[in-house]
């Protein structure tokens, strides 16, 4: 499933492909929509704004279009005429005279007036956007210390889209990894400076993924093992996906355990885990 990054790269990729024109053909391929694709006729796309995982398309008719992956959705950007990939379902086609953006596999798709957007459930319930420029780690350590966050267990926690929204589980194992942190911890039991250090690696990770098409890892590093040949995937991530691999840091192997019912990947030695109050 994308995370935050993939999904804001993915808008980029459709603002691009629409910027040209007004919209020429749109189909919505998903029954009480199709009828009301024809609204969107002669449409210019004014914003592509993802929020977490769902897709935001704004048009200038007032229409938005939203869509949520889950676990097989996929945009592709292609010529005007083309659908990219056949061996998937169209759900959605939004095209100008040149290029179109076409939503594969979706189901969790709708088109709503602007006015209606923050309340509509694919968006109400989610908690602030790792990825907006306007997100401080201030403003995440303030969640940290949310009666209703606290008592939540790091793993479970960072991937609770209420929490912070896009963040998934790749960047939940980096984001540990960064902190020092192991995902039995919860916010209540670490002091200020934890904290801190966990709120800036909830901010910068995600933005740095983005920024590099997906790389987690240290740059200086990750670039140092491209020139020494290293695949892209071995010298992806920092620890995520890594098991049995030695630590960059210090060369302890990488574990996989199971938190909220989907693996995470730690080093023993560089997240030694904190000692948890008797109860
Ligand atoms: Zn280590």
């Amino acid at each position: 499933m994308p995370e935050g990054p993939e999904v804001r790269r993915e808008a980029d990729a459709i603002a691009r492909a629409l910027a040209g024109g007004p919209l020429e053909r749109v189909e919505y391929r998903v029954r009480p929509l199709a009828a009301r694709a024809e609204a969107l006729r002669g449409a210019r796309v004014s914003a592509v704004a993802p929020r977490g995982k769902a897709m935001l398309i704004a048009f200038d008719c007032g229409l938005v279009h939203l869509s949520h992956h889950q676990l097989y959705g996929r945009w592709r950007v292609s010529g005007a005429g083309s659908e990219p990939d056949a061996d998937r379902t169209v759900r959605v086609v939004l095209a100008t005279a040149r290029r179109a953006a076409v939503l594969y596999s979706a189901t969790a798709i709708d088109l709503v007036a602007s006015r209606d957007v923050d309340a509509h459930p694919m968006v109400s319930a989610l908690g602030p956007d790792a990825l907006d420029p306007s997100v401080t780690p201030a403003a995440i350590g303030a969640r940290l210390a949310d009666p209703r966050f606290v008592r939540i267990t790091l793993g479970h926690l960072l991937l609770d889209q209420r929490f912070c929204a896009g963040l998934g589980n790749y960047l939940r194992s980096d984001i540990l990894h960064t902190a020092g942190l192991r995902a039995q911890a919860r916010p209540r039991d670490l002091d200020a400076r934890t904290l801190s250090r966990l709120a800036a690696a909830i901010v910068a990770l995600p933005r740095r993924s983005y920024r590099t098409r997906g790389i987690t890892n240290d740059l200086r590093r990750a670039r140092a093992l491209a020139l020494r040949g290293v695949p892209r995937r071995e010298r992806r991530f920092l620890v995520y996906d890594r098991e049995g691999a030695p630590c960059w840091t210090c060369a302890t192997p990488i574990r996989r355990e199971d938190a909220a019912g989907r693996g995470w990947y730690y080093c023993p030695n560089c997240q030694p885990g904190i000692r948890l109050p008797r109860r």
